[in-house]
């Protein structure tokens, strides 16, 4: 459906939990009081979302966290969402630790991508960034979805410290045809200032320097993609901040507890979690509304402006 502004909404996030086993520095360094189980939509009330939300043109689904695959029953879950009539893909975002295992379900469920957060290669700095010493099954994630045919994205944070690591996270995509993006840190959860997406390609191009854009659709998201005849897989961007895309914004976010967000840098939101529980009749109407009334634009540049205090790990990314 369009929204208010004319801008065409055909995908969802869906943070099916704010836990996750990790504790990345820019998200939630000292870990979250959790949210109550009652307070989490269930799963069924998770699929009814977005059977509300294929009626209404929104066919592309998300499924992020927290950590997902920490959420007992995440593949089951994905199963259905897939196979909802009117559903045209279901991604995944994970941070990659518990993923191999399951990378063979996730394949004959039909799943349509997976990105995997990965900051650095270095496993001093991993630890550093995340608090854990997972970098070897992250690697082993990722060497599995290629093996699996499963379309693998990489996302890495520009951390302000982070400029050595951007070449060997690139060199990821010399010999797989993976997609390597980096994401400008938002001042959302414990986010703060990080590096820009340009300074970030200038130091690649030391060592790619035919990395040139190319005009390719590689999923649903605001990613601008460079290519070199050195590199299998493509290098993305997502520069919500030195590059505002929110004219094309084709995005609404549901949180683990069932606030939906029309926009990264509100907190406010509708609640489908009262509508499901109390007037689920009115599920349609209430997240039509939503979508409709969503934002022009984010208001980063402002940060008195920016009302969103909840955490990354709550929202889904
Ligand atoms: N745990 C999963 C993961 O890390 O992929 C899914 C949830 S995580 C919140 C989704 C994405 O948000 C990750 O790629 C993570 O790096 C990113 N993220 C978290 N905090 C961020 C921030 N302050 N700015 C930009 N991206 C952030
Ligand atoms: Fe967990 Fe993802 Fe947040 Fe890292 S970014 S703490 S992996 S939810």
């Amino acid at each position: 459906m369009t929204d208010q502004f004319g801008r065409n909404i055909d995908y969802l996030r869906i943070s099916i939990t704010d836990r996750c086993n990790l504790r990345c520095r820019y998200c939630m360094p000292e870990g979250v009081d959790l949210v109550e189980h009652r307070d989490l939509l269930r799963y069924e009330e998770l699929l009814a979302v977005a059977r509300a939300a294929v009626p209404l043109g929104i066919t592309h689904f998300k499924v992020t966290g927290g950590e997902p695959l920490v959420r007992r029953g995440c593949l089951e879950f994905l199963k259905e969402l897939k196979a909802l009539p009117g559903v045209e893909t279901v991604t995944l975002t994970t941070n990659g630790t518990l993923l191999a295992p399951l990378v063979k379900d996730l394949a004959r469920l039909g799943i349509d991508g997976v990105n995997i957060s990965l900051d650095t290669t270095d496993p001093v700095e991993y630890a550093r960034i995340t608090g854990t010493d997972c970098l070897a099954e992250v690697l082993r994630s990722i060497g599995a979805c290629v093996e699996a045919g499963i379309a693998t994205k990489l996302n890495c944070v520009l951390l302000v410290d982070c400029r050595d690591h951007l070449v060997p996270l690139a060199a990821l995509a010399r010999d797989r045809a993976i997609d390597v993006r980096f994401i400008e840190q938002m001042p959302i959860g414990a986010g703060g200032h990080g590096l820009d997406g340009d300074t970030a390609l200038e130091i690649l191009r030391s060592q790619w320097p035919d990395l040139h854009p190319v005009e390719e659709r590689r999923g649903f998201g605001p990613a601008v993609y460079y290519a070199s005849g050195a590199l299998r897989g493509r290098i993305g961007f997502i520069s919500a901040l030195s590059h505002k895309f929110c004219g094309n914004c084709n995005r609404v976010r549901l949180t683990s507890t069932g606030l939906l967000k029309p926009c990264l840098c509100y907190g406010e939101g509708t609640d489908l979690r009262r509508v499901l529980r109390q007037t689920p009749e009115g599920l349609s109407a209430a997240l039509a509304e939503a979508v409709f009334r969503k934002p022009r634009a984010h208001c980063f540049g402002d940060p008195a402006a920016v009302t969103e205090q909840k955490r990354m790990n709550e929202i889904g990314g």
